[in-house]
């Protein structure tokens, strides 16, 4: 094989005709045009292989060599002596109009789902920003056609399309996105839902304490266990610890208060987890005021019902910890109560069954990074398209 074949395959150009390569310190230019043959007219079909014109256009493509490169390419316009209209020779590199050629736009798409920012990307392929944008809008993701059996539903501060904040879907079992939605409003995401054939095959459905979504899941999916991930409710047992501690470290003389550094940590750490030295440390503090003690006692019967290996267990100790926290009568505890009044039973589901919002929440915290990387879409679509160029 001479020389040349292997350059013209190395480029994957085989097909091609070069014509001459330059090389500078920074750049490649490769020159080429395509072998003469019989095509067809788009105009009326008929075959011809008569030239009208030679124009050359360049195009951006790959970096070869750690250089930018360039496409000289002579393209070709027959004549149709059939219709007497002209017409330019069909090109497999690059879209019509486009100046950047395909493989480079994948290369981009590669580098975007790696999840590199926008900016880095076309600074490092020495695009603009603006062509990138461009091409990513040709890009579509459809609406998916079926709901999954499990879904989970959250949303996000996506600040795009004028709309705050955005809803998202994903499918925890098979930990991988399902949609994005432009808004996380009611009317939206009754839009959205009503559409799907098969909102009976929905089984369980995943989310925080939100009544907007559990009163969505209640209308549409009949079938589906509602599920309450079980890590947000802990929240409102540390903030009321936290808020007993901020109370009593208030009305404790300036002179005791050295026994609360590091008071947070040392409360919200699991007992069991804690050092002998954290565990003496813990004791003075809790000796300071019983009213601590009570919640920090709450604080860790909370804990040992969410660690409950089965919906029986769980029940047991749910139970326990609702009759300690009434009759503590600490007022702090007020919003945790009422929340568990309100959602336990979706609560419990969770300890039936393995899925959870952890998948969401790290899809969230991805779609952070995205738009931290981005301006700001003002295009929801545009945004839609990257987190699913990224997550999928
Ligand atoms: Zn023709």
């Amino acid at each position: 094989m001479p020389t040349s074949d292997f350059t013209a395959k190395l480029l994957e150009m085989e097909d091609m005709i070069i014509s001459d390569l330059t090389s500078s310190n920074t750049e490649i230019h490769i020159h080429f045009s395509l072998p003469r043959k019989v095509s067809t007219c788009p105009h009326c079909h008929g075959l011809t292989d008569q030239i009208h014109d030679y124009r050359t256009s360049i195009i951006k493509d790959l970096p070869l060599m750690g250089k930018q490169t360039f496409l000289h390419y002579r393209k070709r316009r027959y004549h149709c002596p059939h219709c007497g209209k002209h017409f330019y020779e069909p090109f497999p590199f690059a879209a019509k109009h486009c100046r950047t050629t395909t493989r480079l736009l994948f290369y981009v798409i590669y580098l975007l789902s790696e999840r590199q920012s926008l900016r880095s990307v076309a600074r490092l392929l020495r695009l603009s920003d603006s062509s990138i944008f461009h091409r990513l809008k040709d890009i579509r993701f459809p609406k998916p056609d079926n709901l999954p059996s499990v879904l989970s539903i959250d949303e996000f501060k996506g600040n795009a399309g004028g709309e705050k904040f955005q809803a998202i879907l994903t499918r925890p079992d098979k930990h991988c996105l399902f949609d994005i939605l432009p808004s996380r409003s009611q009317l939206s995401l009754r839009q959205y839902l009503q559409s799907f054939k098969n909102k009976k095959e929905v089984r369980f459905i995943v989310m925080d304490m939100n009544r907007v979504y559990r009163d969505l899941a209640r209308d549409y999916f009949p079938n589906a266990t509602i599920i309450i991930d079980k890590f947000h409710v802990i929240r409102y047992v540390t903030w009321a610890l936290e808020n007993v501690r901020k109370r009593i470290q208030k009305q404790l003389h300036p002179e005791k208060r050295k026994y609360f550094k590091r008071s947070r940590k040392l409360l919200l750490t699991h007992k069991s987890k804690l050092k002998e030295e954290s565990i003496d440390a813990l004791a003075v503090m809790l000796s300071q005021s019983e009213d601590l003690a009570a919640a920090y006692h709450l604080k860790e019967l909370f804990y040992d019902f969410m660690g409950s290996t089965s919906r029986t267990e769980a029940i047991d100790k749910l139970k326990f910890f609702l009759l300690a926290a009434q009759a503590s009568q600490l007022k702090e505890f007020h919003a945790c109560l009422t929340m568990l009044g309100n959602w336990s039973n979706y609560i419990l589901n969770a300890f039936d069954c393995p899925y959870t919002n952890g998948f969401t929440e790290g899809t969230n915290n991805a779609i952070k990074v995205i738009k931290r990387n981005a301006f700001g879409y003002r295009n929801f679509e545009n945004f839609r398209n990257r987190i699913f160029l990224s997550l999928t």
